[in-house]
């Protein structure tokens, strides 16, 4: 008998999928960790972000330009 529900579908579904990018600045390296970009809704604002693998493609597009 499982009767476990999640209240919070947010939650839910950024455990699913993981951290969004955000969709209003997807340039800024700005994601979302609790769900989708909800930005043009007033959502939560983005955190930002390191990426380090993204980081070391640029350098190496760079370095290769
Ligand atoms: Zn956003």
């Amino acid at each position: 008998m499982t009767t476990t529900t999640t209240a919070d579908p947010a939650a839910e579904l950024s455990a699913v999928v993981g951290p969004q990018p955000c969709v209003a600045r997807p340039h800024s390296g700005l994601e979302h960790r609790d769900g989708p970009c909800r930005c043009f809704v007033g959502g939560p604002a983005p955190v930002h972000v390191l990426r380090p693998d993204a980081a070391a493609l640029a350098a190496a597009a760079h370095s290769a330009a």
